[in-house]
């Protein structure tokens, strides 16, 4: 299969300008409005490497998850694996594309089957793609997965109801790693957990990178959460791109305004860390009628008449990539 082949010098993931629009109703008689959910997003991953996707409830991030594991397909852009566009894949195409990328949902409960014991849970992948493995075979693999995530033998016979949310999220781990794919697309994967127990998820996703050789494109609302996990930050608004570039660099001295904001929006217990930002006030905008020009522009602190009517596109700045007009003076 050409998109498995790994390629020397060629991303594993890239997505080039990835547009997803959706056609809402009004109301009777009323024309229709496009939501631009995703407004040409572009980005490419290396095997094993973190990018984390940052940004508030509706800035695309969700959409942008659809679109890389094809549960919806893009309205304009092309997605690659290892340098190959998986746009008109075919059933088979199709079906090996999602054993190499798989998706971890926030909602470890919702995402598992509460009829089915852990054990049939994880073994229904290995069933529907690995049809040669027989049955004992399938449930050393599941054994196997189970032991790499943490979950004890006996769990093999439980209904995830039995579980706390951070072992319910260890299934959906297991179950997302046992085809042993390069790529998961994890949508806010311990947002619902409580703190303690998300440095645990985290740390585990860490180790099992550095096993299985796999990569992540990391979703979250809350930029303190990547900064241990993330090798490289994307920060979204409203659609598009904010600024974009190595987390150390990112967390040591955000540029964009909106960047800046949503970590100085983040709780810090060490005042060395806090950055000196006004916090984000006001709601994020209708991606129906976004604003003129820069889409920021009626929440931030440094906005002038040309952030009003011309939209930045992102450029190179100090080794990163950033969309605001006014950068050199706010840096
Ligand atoms: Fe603010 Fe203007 Fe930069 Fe937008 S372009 S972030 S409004 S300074």
């Amino acid at each position: 299969m050409s998109f498995l082949e790994t390629k020397p010098g060629v991303p594993l993931l890239e997505s080039d300008d990835l547009v997803r629009h959706y056609e809402v109703s009004r109301g009777l008689g009323k024309p229709s409005a496009m939501v631009k959910a995703l407004d040409g997003v572009s980005f490419s991953l290396e095997a094993k490497k973190t990018l984390a996707v940052v940004g508030e409830s509706g800035c695309g991030k969700s959409t942008l998850a659809r679109q890389l594991t094809l549960i919806e397909k893009p309205s304009s852009g092309a997605l690659k694996i290892n340098g190959e566009p998986v746009g008109n894949l075919g059933d088979k195409d199709a079906k090996m594309f999602r054993r190499t990328v798989q998706m971890i949902f926030q909602n470890p409960y919702g995402s598992l089957n509460p009829r089915k014991k852990v054990g049939q849970i994880l073994g229904e992948p290995v069933l529907l793609n690995m049809d040669h493995l027989g049955r004992k075979a399938r449930e050393e693999r599941v054994r196997e997965i189970m032991a790499k995530v943490g979950l004890r033998p006996e769990f093999y016979n439980r209904y995830p109801h039995m579980f706390s949310g951070g072992q319910r999220q260890r299934i959906s781990i297991a179950r997302a790693l046992i085809l042993e794919p390069k790529v998961i697309v994890a949508d806010e994967p311990v947002s619902a957990l409580d703190v303690s127990v998300q440095a645990q998820v985290l740390n585990l996703m860490m180790d099992l990178q550095e096993e299985m050789n796999v990569a992540y494109v990391f979703i979250s609302h809350d930029l303190s959460v990547v900064r241990h996990i993330a090798d490289d930050v994307m920060v979204m608004y409203l659609g598009r791109v904010a600024e974009k570039g190595p987390t150390e660099q990112i967390f040591a001295k955000p540029l964009h305004p909106y960047t800046r904001a949503l970590l100085a929006s983040a709780p810090k217990i060490d005042p060395a860390h806090r950055v000196k930002a006004e916090p984000l006030s006001g709601e994020l905008p209708s991606p129906i009628n976004p604003p003129s020009g820069c889409a920021f522009h009626k929440r931030c602190p440094f906005a002038n008449e040309h952030c009003a009517q011309v939209r930045p596109e992102l450029r190179n700045f100090e080794g990163r990539e950033v969309a605001c007009h006014r950068v050199e003076e706010i840096a």
